[in-house]
């Protein structure tokens, strides 16, 4: 059975830079909640406004919006052979919706929690840049580019710093993680379904745990 493969974990823990390993390694394509919520930053629309503020103040999009296209998305010919989530489910709603979805699709869920202590989630997130053409993630404290606010890759693209990682939305994620997301981890976990890697370490290692989780 093909698998959906659940990157869990508090804002800030890497769950982005691990969906882009897999990715790449295993060709399945990744799914980010929060990019697809973000691709909205230039629509006018009262939808996308809407969706901006509640980002803004550190909250969450309303499960049936998000599940609904999570179910879109995941329909696509791409998700066929399996694919990878980041950033869903977030709130015990939509853990039971990806049930329900998973089991129309014939997959497996396996969800993996990158656990990282609470006082460095801070840093990795107002320390995050983006580059704009490929998505690659650095840290102005972990893993600086080589040269000031430009990608190593696009030398002539300045670095995107995302407008939810200023540290006032930053503390209101980690306690929407807390509240909503925190339960998940225990109703997973007491399903026996939870593996657990350490996040503390580098990428490649967290990447190496991940693999062999997910038998690829
Ligand atoms: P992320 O990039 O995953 O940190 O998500 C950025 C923001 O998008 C979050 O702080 C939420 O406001 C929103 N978001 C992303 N995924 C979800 C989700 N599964 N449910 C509700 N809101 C979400």
């Amino acid at each position: 059975m093909s698998k959906i493969i659940v990157l869990m974990g508090a804002p800030g823990a890497g769950k982005g830079t691990q969906a882009r390993l897999l990715q790449e390694r295993l060709n399945l394509p990744q799914i980010s909640t929060g990019d697809i919520f973000r691709g909205l930053k230039d629509s006018q629309t009262s939808l996308a406004k809407e969706v901006r503020e509640i980002m803004t103040q550190g909250q969450l999009v309303p499960d049936e919006l998000t599940t609904q296209l999570v179910r879109e998305r995941t329909g696509r010919d791409d998700c066929r052979n399996g694919y990878i989530l980041d950033g869903f489910p977030r709130t015990p709603t939509q853990a039971l919706s990806l049930e329900t979805l998973a089991a129309e699709q014939e997959k497996e869920i396996v969800p993996v929690l990158i656990d990282l202590p609470a006082d460095t989630l801070e840093k990795r997130m107002t320390g995050r840049r983006n580059c704009p053409v490929c998505g690659e993630i650095y840290n102005v404290y972990f893993k600086p580019p080589r040269f000031d606010n430009v990608c190593d890759v696009h030398a002539d693209t300045q670095l995107i710093h995302r407008a939810d990682d200023n540290p006032e939305t930053v503390r209101a994620r980690l306690v929407t993680f807390e509240l909503q997301t925190r339960p998940l981890m225990e109703y997973y976990n007491q399903r026996n379904l939870l593996r657990i890697v350490d996040g503390a370490r580098d990428p490649e290692l967290i990447y190496r745990d991940i693999e062999a989780i997910v038998g690829a």
